[in-house]
């Protein structure tokens, strides 16, 4: 890794301040000069599910706000810190599209790196519907099918590589059958 840009300043144990030292011969660390309180700097996690339909469309959300409103994404939230991502991809899922889905299978693990103020690990399930009708709300003012090769414009770089790989895996599955 190269030279690091501090991010936080503060210990939040104490409040002392933090600054970068080698510990234990590792990469150099936010070391709290007060209680030595070592700041990880670690990914947040998130969940996503992708939903197809009978026409293999994949169901996306179009953000509502921030720096990405306006831009499309496959369903998608933080998981808490106490709650399991199961838990957690079926909650970001009512709360922004209104469906209940149940995860089939985790169809992929990518890092987000896209921003730098929080890099994140999401996991992309694959889930189906088990109730619900789809109606956008939380951080989404539309909700859509879509079909793989034509998605709208996307918020967040690893939804296309998500795209691709299912574009992928459906194109292998209809030279299969
Ligand atoms: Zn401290």
């Amino acid at each position: 890794m190269t030279k690091k840009e501090q991010r936080f300043y503060y210990c939040p144990k104490c409040g002392g301040k933090l600054a970068y030292r080698c510990i234990k011969e590792e990469r150099p660390r936010l070391v709290c000069g007060t209680c030595q309180y070592v700041l990880y700097e670690n990914p947040a996690a998130g969940v996503a599910a992708i939903v197809l339909n009978a026409e293999k469309q994949i169901l996306l959300g179009r953000r509502a706000g921030g720096k990405y409103a306006g831009l499309w994404c496959i369903p998608c939230g933080y998981v808490e810190y106490d709650e399991d991502v199961y838990c957690a991809v079926r909650r970001e899922f009512k709360e922004e599209t209104n469906l209940d889905i149940e995860p089939v299978g985790v169809f992929t693990v990518q890092s987000n790196f896209h921003d730098p103020e929080k890099h994140t690990v999401g996991i992309w399930f694959r889930a189906r519907v088990t109730g619900g009708e789809p109606l956008a709300g939380d951080d989404l003012d539309r909700v859509g099918y879509f079909d793989l090769s034509a998605p709208p414009p996307l918020a967040f770089p690893t939804d296309r590589v998500v795209i691709e790989y299912l574009l992928a895996d459906i194109k292998s599955l209809l030279q299969v059958n």
